[in-house]
């Protein structure tokens, strides 16, 4: 298999695949209401790949060195019957197949996925505390319809359950440790996610940051922890396990500690844009070429131009001028 590198030699590892725009919470950091309201105009189903041509392009992008899809969104499960699309992909051979939602419907779909072949699943809860997870995803959804999601997907055997928090100061931050607490020696594995500066319509602010420095001390006052090396070079988390054996929790620490040396993801809008970096401007459009008639060698060989002219590095560049960049909205490119 080719292993195809851009120009700061990183190879293409990981697709994201975002199968829809829409979602069915408001979280206020990432599709606030008052952008994502009633009058919002999400893509029009005709604009967004059809099953058929995401499997198209994760087959020839597997046959250039991508090893791990990631399906996401907005909320994956409400694009429909997505548990189809899995067991397309799951077809492709040697891929590890994964899965990013936000649960609410999840305990109904849980082993349906498992069924379809998905192998793990990440599951997003920003706070067990039902009043703080209410106000956060601000369509009123409780904690314990997530948590009946993360449950089924236990029982299901999608192994392991991650579960990400995006901590945000003075939101959600009192929670950390209620939260590693929670999912210690449950083999769920919490990873807490530094707030970015993605889109332009969050607000976002470098104080409202908790450093992830800071997450790993408070659960190490608690329960003393011990780093674990990366499994692979680049993985997003710097994982810790706590010392007693009952588990480990990950962090995220994209803004203050960037790790775009070691990025290897390329991410695939739900209308066929190819982006190479998640605060990038502009997506490369494969589905003019895919509705086109490429074949599949002028498919592969502007993939492989796409990947081989990439420079993208954002979070080593960040600072308070690139935070106002105009940039595309996680819940577009799939997050
Ligand atoms: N709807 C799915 C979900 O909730 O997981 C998938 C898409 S969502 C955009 C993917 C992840 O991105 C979620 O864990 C969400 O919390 C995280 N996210 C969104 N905006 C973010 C931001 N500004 N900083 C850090 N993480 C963010």
């Amino acid at each position: 298999m080719e292993r195809l590198v851009d120009t700061l030699g990183r190879p293409i590892r990981d697709l994201r695949v975002s199968v829809t725009d829409r979602c069915n919470f408001r979280c206020v950091y990432c599709m606030p209401k008052e952008v994502f309201g009633r009058d919002h105009a999400f893509l029009p189903r005709a604009e967004l790949l059809t099953f058929e041509e995401i499997e198209r392009l994760a087959r020839l992008l597997a046959g250039l060195g991508v090893e791990k899809i990631r399906i996401t969104g907005g909320e994956p499960l409400v694009r429909r019957d997505v548990e189809t699309l899995v067991a397309m992909l799951a077809g492709i051979p040697g891929l590890d197949l994964t899965l990013t939602t936000n649960g609410a419907l999840l305990a109904q779909k849980a082993q349906a996925l498992r069924d379809a072949g998905l192998d793990r699943i990440t599951v997003s809860l920003d706070s067990l505390d039902d009043a703080t997870f209410r106000a956060m995803n601000d369509v009123d959804f409780p904690v314990a319809r997530v948590l009946a999601g993360i449950d089924a997907a236990r029982v299901a055997g999608l192994d392991p359950v991650k579960v990400n928090v995006v901590v945000k100061r003075g939101v959600n931050d009192d929670g950390v440790v209620t939260m590693a607490r929670a999912f210690r020696g449950t083999g769920v594995v919490v990873r807490f996610i530094e707030y970015m500066d993605v889109g332009h319509t969050n607000g976002w602010r470098l104080d409202d940051v908790v450093p992830a420095a800071e997450v790993v001390a408070a659960s190490d006052e608690e329960y003393p922890l011990e780093p674990v090396e990366p499994g692979y070079r680049g993985e997003v988390a710097s994982r810790w396990r706590y010392r007693d054996g009952s588990g480990e929790i990950g962090v995220i620490s994209s803004v203050t500690q960037p790790f775009c040396s070691d990025c290897t993801r390329a991410r695939l809008s739900a209308d066929g844009k190819l982006y190479t970096c998640l605060f990038a401007v502009r997506g490369h459009d494969l589905r003019a070429l895919l509705r086109g008639g490429a074949s599949d060698e002028e498919l592969t060989a502007a993939l492989r131009e796409i990947w081989g002219a990439r420079t993208d590095r954002y979070s080593e560049l960040r600072s308070a001028e690139t935070a106002g960049l105009e940039k595309v909205e996680m819940s577009y490119i799939g997050g």
